[in-house]
């Protein structure tokens, strides 16, 4: 169990490598690459300007003391002392400018950065300067110290501090610790003439030097890692959200779709349920209604009234005058019929042809008679000429009528035909007038 579980973070601690190598080798997305530089130029930028202001402080501090104690004894000490403090002087006074003159081009640099111009080889260059300069100071001041006391902690300490002030690869420290350390290992056997010392010192830095690297090269690492698992949870931050907003577009455009389709639904089933030709309700429409309002009257005891209308000698009408103004006569009797619906629950629709029904809820025979008489009169009043009709010399209608309060097991059939034979003793009367079979 447990090797297996040690192959597992040894492979999962592989791929983590692999990722960081493809990440710094380049076979990663450019945008990755582009972010990673961008935001380790920055993050060096504050880390130098950091340093920097510790450094001048520092070499401020070092530089008056070294003007105190020139001064304070410059009579007691020997011309070579005094030689030396003026160049122990002269080099606080180099660092302490150069020092200044990189956090100005810092602060420019990091100016540019925040404006959105991050000039990335600029500041790895000024980067790669500025340490080498510290080193290489360091190394020069460890060679005069050496005439003083024989030290070299003043390099080891640039060593450490140059290898961790940076997140740096371990390629760009090369430049810095190859100039200083020539320097160093070449000067010294000129500086210190103990050889024993000599070869502590050699030691000592060969050691210092190899740990400096293995924690400039973890300090990295470990960054690019941190960078690698933020840049990972970014994407898939990206990638969820893209999928959320296509989700929502899809559930929007589907609700459209669904909006639209119901929408072309109800279009077409009021098609389905008007008639064409007169824009009132068709025979189908009736049928609905007529169910819907004959279990109503069951169950509250409505009366219903039936009102079978049918043009006089249409036949005539349309053989004489065509079928077009038949069709427009059509028309005009219909909107005529579906003027008389007063109440909302009166309703007329278009039987076929040139018959027409129209039903009242609750209107006793007194009304049903009289909604019948005022049909008929209103369509004699359209006046249309029909020469052809034996009714009368303009077009009339005959209305069968009948009324009837459902009881439970009545269908509506026997009704509709009881107004069918009204009309039918309409028409054997001589037709434009009202028959009842109330
Ligand atoms: P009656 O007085 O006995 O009712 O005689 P009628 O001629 O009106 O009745 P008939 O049933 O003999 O003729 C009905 C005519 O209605 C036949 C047809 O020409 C006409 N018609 C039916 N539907 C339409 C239509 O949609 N448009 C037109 N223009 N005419 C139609
Ligand atoms: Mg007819
Ligand atoms: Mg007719």
């Amino acid at each position: 169990m447990k090797s297996k579980h040690g192959l597992k973070v040894l492979a999962s601690g592989r791929e983590l490598l692999m990722r960081i190598r493809n990440l710094v080798n380049g076979s990663i997305e450019v945008q990755c690459q582009l972010e990673f530089a961008q935001e380790i130029a920055l993050e060096n930028i504050n880390r130098g300007k950091s340093f920097a202001m510790v450094i001048i402080i520092l070499e401020m501090a070092l530089f008056l003391a070294n003007l105190y104690f020139s001064h304070f004894s410059h009579k007691t000490v020997s011309m070579q002392h005094g030689f030396q403090n003026s160049v122990y002087g002269l080099m606080y006074g180099i660092t302490i400018v150069v020092t200044c003159i990189y956090l100005y081009l810092s602060s420019c640099l990091k100016k540019r950065a925040q404006m959105g111009q991050i000039d990335l080889p600029y500041i790895e260059k000024l980067m790669v300067s500025y340490l080498t300069f510290i080193m290489t100071w360091s190394a020069v001041i460890t060679l005069f110290d050496q005439r003083l006391y024989g030290s070299i902690s003043a390099y080891l300490v640039a060593l450490i501090l140059g290898s961790i002030i940076f997140y740096v690869n371990s390629r760009m420290l090369i430049i810095p610790y190859l100039i200083s350390l020539s320097i160093l290992m070449i000067g010294l056997p000129f500086y210190q003439p103990s050889t024993a010392i000599l070869i502590g010192h050699y030691v000592n830095i060969g050691i210092l030097l190899i740990l400096s690297w293995v924690m400039a090269k973890t300090l990295y690492e470990n960054y690019v890692r941190d960078f690698a698992s933020r840049w990972e949870i970014k994407s898939k931050n990206d990638l969820l959200n893209t999928t959320n907003r296509q989700l929502s577009d899809e559930v929007i455009l589907r609700k459209t779709i669904q909006e639209e389709l119901e929408k072309a639904n109800q279009e077409l089933k009021k098609l389905t349920l008007i008639d064409d030709l007169t824009g009132i309700p068709n025979r189908r429409n009736l049928e609905d209604y007529l169910n819907r309002e004959w279990n109503r009257a069951i169950r509250e005891g409505n009366s219903i009234s039936i009102l079978m209308i049918d043009i006089d000698y249409f036949k005539a009408f349309n053989d004489n005058y065509g079928h077009l103004s038949g069709d427009d006569c059509l028309i005009k009797v219909a909107q005529t019929i579906k003027s008389h619906c007063r109440r909302s629950s009166d309703f007329v629709a278009r039987l076929g042809g040139e018959e027409f029904l129209f039903i009242a809820i609750n209107m006793d025979e007194e009304g049903t008679r009289s909604l019948a008489d005022n049909i008929r009169n209103s369509i004699q009043n359209i006046n249309i000429l029909h020469e052809y009709s034996e009714a009368a010399p303009y077009l009339t209608v005959s209305i069968g009528i009948t009324m009837v309060r459902p009881s439970t097991n009545d269908k509506p059939g026997p009704s509709i035909n009881k107004a069918d034979r009204a009309l039918y003793t309409a028409k054997l009367a001589g037709r434009n007038r009202v028959a009842s079979s109330i």
